[in-house]
């Protein structure tokens, strides 16, 4: 108990999955938490969730992939809670499967202002606010997708690669002000994204879910709080020392 106790912490895409795993265990652990998603009903549920606990949370609706959103939401929860301290870049989409020669420039530019022009404006938006309160944790979600390539989702696959290394170069910019980036690489977590896209005509859905696991030297395939636990680690002093790392957290899915 008490891991993060006192800090104010934003998630985006906070509604469901990993997101929501983390604003709970953050909050559980101590965290004033901003949850904030595109779906502002579900956050609020979330939101309600902590407080019903006994924790402090307060919802947003946010698109990550919208400056003025961004920069709008991010001064109200300063204001409302006072400061900033981590801020969990984990709003993400997989969006169109196909190589690049399959996929479209709109479907391209869908997954890349979600996934990454996201971490880059709320990255720049956060700054200031963690730079006020003397420091603190950016904790960016990549995939194992961002470190090794698989045939056909491109989109994806770069976006997650630019998160990987944006978190290396803020990292470095940022590390005077005493401001620590970190990437976190999920294997196959069963959360509604990996839910929608086990859904393959004319197979079982078990079957699916048994074929993802085995990719996975561990069986298995991840749940929400097997991501959260790393997430929290990061974002908490315990990990001071710690910037411009990879946490890969996959069930072996990369050791290979
Ligand atoms: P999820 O269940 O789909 O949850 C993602 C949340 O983000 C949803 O509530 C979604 O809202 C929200 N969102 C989508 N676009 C947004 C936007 N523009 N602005 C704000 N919120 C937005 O996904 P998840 O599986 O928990 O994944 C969370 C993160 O982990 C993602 O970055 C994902 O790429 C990464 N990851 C996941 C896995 C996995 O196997 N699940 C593996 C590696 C990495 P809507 O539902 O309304 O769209």
């Amino acid at each position: 108990m008490g891991r993060v106790q006192g800090k104010v912490a934003i998630v985006t895409g906070a509604a469901q999955g990993i997101g929501r795993a983390t604003a709970l265990l953050l909050a559980r652990e101590g965290a004033a938490v901003a949850v904030t998603d595109l779906n502002g009903k579900d956050a609020e549920a979330v939101a309600e969730q902590v407080r019903a606990a006994g924790g402090k949370a307060q919802a947003w609706p946010l698109d990550v992939s919208k400056e003025a959103e961004v920069a709008a939401t991010f001064a109200e929860v300063a204001k409302a809670f006072g400061r900033l301290d981590i801020l969990v870049n984990n709003a993400g989409i997989s969006g169109a499967n196909g190589t690049v020669e399959e996929i479209s420039e709109a479907e391209w530019d869908k997954v890349m202002n979600t996934n990454a022009k996201s971490v880059f404006l709320c990255t720049k938006h956060a700054v200031p606010l963690l730079r006020r309160a003397g420091g603190g944790s950016i904790v960016n979600l990549s995939s194992v997708y961002g470190i090794v390539g698989s045939h056909n989702v491109a989109a994806y696959h770069a976006s997650k690669g630019a998160i990987r290394i944006m978190s290396k170069t803020d990292a470095l910019a940022f590390a005077e002000d005493r401001i620590r980036v970190n990437s976190v690489h999920p294997g196959f977590i069963w959360t509604p994204m990996l839910e929608a896209g086990a859904q393959v005509p004319g197979v079982a859905p078990e079957a699916v879910h048994s074929a993802m696991a085995k990719l996975h030297p561990l069986g298995t395939l991840g749940e929400p709080d097997d991501v959260a636990h790393g997430i929290l680690y990061l974002a908490s002093d315990e990990a001071k020392f710690v910037t411009g790392s990879e946490l890969v957290i996959d069930g072996g899915y990369t050791a290979r």
